[in-house]
């Protein structure tokens, strides 16, 4: 063996420990930060919002953003321990030697252990998943979950997943198999299609498997809803109205599908929220982000991402030490793309974490570009009073620590937003 081959894996443990330990005191401190800074200002309503926000209001959403962000603490550590669980202490290894031993190496045993893999990770999570809807929900007064529909709720997305998922992964691993040494070019035209057709078929065939969609009736807002949708020069399907409040009383609208596809769902709840003028004003800003294209652009900059991981993954998944290093033995004269994968899908997070603030500021630009086309188009006072009532609704505090919005927030904090509107 020469000196590079016993090196590359300890560096790479050691890059791989680095990134892992950076990464988790940067959560934890920004999450620190944040409920220390939401905490000092519970006692009063900004200046800005006394008048239209109550005290009781402003505590309930401090309390609530202060348990949230608690519980993230947690998870973030439960995600660090798993992390290094799968790969230092060797469970995905174990588990690849487990299926290797069960079926034999192949084509096989690599779907199984990427649906192991994920069927596991979803099992672990659980817990946490139950405390978050039945406790920390549920004592804010947002849950309307019964336990019932919650076991219905994972069973029908592990049933649908699997129905979905399992032939795309067979196809992708048989690409890594098959295709040769540019078969990260096919995985990836494969990837752009297989989320083109989920873009396509979601809407119809998915989200109607957990909530039911209606026709909007109300004439009268049906009228205005037309007459806005006809004036940003946008033709939608239909308009339909989901049963959100089935689940939880947080409120929102979205356009879904695309092409003449489109449609507009909005939650019942955001019906039973907000004042017609209101709903106009909300809905402006949705169609400001098909205007500003920013779906657009968004699959666009996913599809160069996805593009450059793959291409990253092709050279990867020749590379001992990308195993060794994270406490795998890939398998010999086999192929290893379940493992290089999983590895892949376990590791790149810790990068893409130190990329979430340029997200979350593209993202909060687009808030504002779409904000500003819908007072082009509807009155700025109603977009300024619904915002108002959907962050106390949804009890969003408007008091968050600076650094931690610039890190985390996909929308501008409820200041900055009012403020841009003149309101
Ligand atoms: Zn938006």
């Amino acid at each position: 063996m020469n000196d590079f081959a016993v090196f590359a894996p300890a560096l790479w443990t050691a890059v791989f420990c680095l990134l892992l330990a950076a990464g988790l005191l940067t959560r934890l401190w920004l999450a620190g930060r944040q409920m220390r800074h939401v905490a000092q200002h519970r006692a009063a309503v900004p200046a800005p919002f006394a008048e239209r926000i109550g005290l009781a209001a402003h505590q309930k959403a401090a309390d609530y953003t202060i348990a949230k962000t608690r519980l993230g603490l947690i998870e973030t550590s439960f995600g660090a321990a798993l992390l290094v669980g799968w790969t230092l202490l060797g469970g995905l290894n174990a588990l690849n030697q487990g299926l290797l031993a069960w079926f034999g190496p192949g084509l096989l045993q690599q779907v199984a252990l990427l649906a192991a893999f994920t069927a596991l990770g979803a099992l672990l999570e659980l817990p946490l998943s139950w405390y978050r809807t039945f406790v920390l929900e549920q004592r804010h007064g947002f849950n309307r979950m019964t336990p019932r529909l919650w076991l219905s709720d994972g069973l029908k997305g592990a049933a649908v997943g699997a129905v979905i998922g399992l032939p795309v992964v067979a196809l992708l691993l048989w690409l890594m198999q098959a295709a040769g040494p540019l078969w990260w070019l096919w995985a990836w035209g494969l990837w752009m299609a297989f989320n083109l057709l989920l873009l396509v078929l979601y809407p119809s065939l998915i989200a109607p498997l957990f909530n039911r969609f209606e026709p909007l009736q109300d004439p009268a807002l049906k009228t205005r809803i037309e007459a806005l949708l006809a004036r940003c020069g946008f033709q939608a399907k239909g308009l339909f109205v989901m049963d959100g409040s089935k689940r939880s009383a947080h409120a929102n609208a979205y356009f879904t599908g695309f092409g003449p596809a489109k449609r507009v769902v909005f939650f019942d709840t955001l019906l039973q929220q907000l004042a017609p003028g209101e709903l106009d004003a909300v809905l402006a800003h949705e169609l400001g982000h098909f205007k500003r294209r920013h779906i657009l652009k968004r699959i666009a900059l996913m599809a160069l991402l996805s593009l450059g991981a793959l291409a990253l993954l092709g050279w990867l998944v020749q590379q001992v030490w990308f195993y060794t290093g994270l406490g795998v033995t890939p398998n010999l004269m086999q192929p290893n793309g379940a493992l290089a994968l999983i590895l892949f899908l376990l590791v790149t997070p810790l990068v893409g974490f130190f990329a979430s603030p340029w997200m979350s500021a593209l993202s909060r630009r687009q808030e504002f570009e779409a904000d500003a086309f819908a007072v082009a188009h509807a009155d700025p006072r109603d977009l300024a009073s619904a915002l108002l009532k959907l962050y106390k609704d949804n009890a969003s505090t408007l008091t968050p620590d600076p650094l931690y919005v610039r890190f985390y927030y996909s929308h501008p904090p409820a200041g900055e937003r009012l403020a841009r509107l003149g309101a």
